[in-house]
């Protein structure tokens, strides 16, 4: 299993803005926001890449996602819209190697992404 800085903020050995949780969900600020609004949704039982995921992951995953469009529900940009982020491995500009969804809103977003 891997341990990263985003496992020490679900033990809370280190501080983060966190804006959402529940049994196997944690969300919080981004600490260099590219956007407005830029939340990270992660599962708190790490899994480093995507690659890692598996079958019997599903349902967790889905839960990530789920959780990501009731934030922006909740949080009344859903409508207006927003960008999901997943970036994996070392072209995909993963830096932090516990899987993590992006969650990128308030300002128009551009494609393609750089
Ligand atoms: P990238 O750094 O290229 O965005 P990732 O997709 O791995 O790569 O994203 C990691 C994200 O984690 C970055 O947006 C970074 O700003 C954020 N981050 C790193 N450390 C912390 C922290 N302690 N609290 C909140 N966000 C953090």
């Amino acid at each position: 299993m891997t341990d990263t800085i985003f496992s020490k903020i679900v033990r809370r050995e280190i501080p983060a803005d966190i804006v959402y949780e529940d049994d196997e969900v944690l969300a919080f600020r981004d600490l260099n926001p590219q956007a407005p609004v830029h939340v990270l949704f992660i599962p708190k039982q790490p899994l480093a890449t995507l690659n890692d995921a598996t079958a019997g992951d599903a349902e967790l995953l889905g839960k990530l996602l789920l959780a990501t469009a009731a934030y922006a529900k909740q949080e009344g940009f859903a409508e207006q819209g927003y960008r999901t982020v997943i970036n994996a491995n070392e072209d995909g500009g993963q830096t932090v190697y516990h899987l993590h969804v992006h969650l990128l809103a308030g300002r128009r977003m551009h494609w393609p992404p750089g």
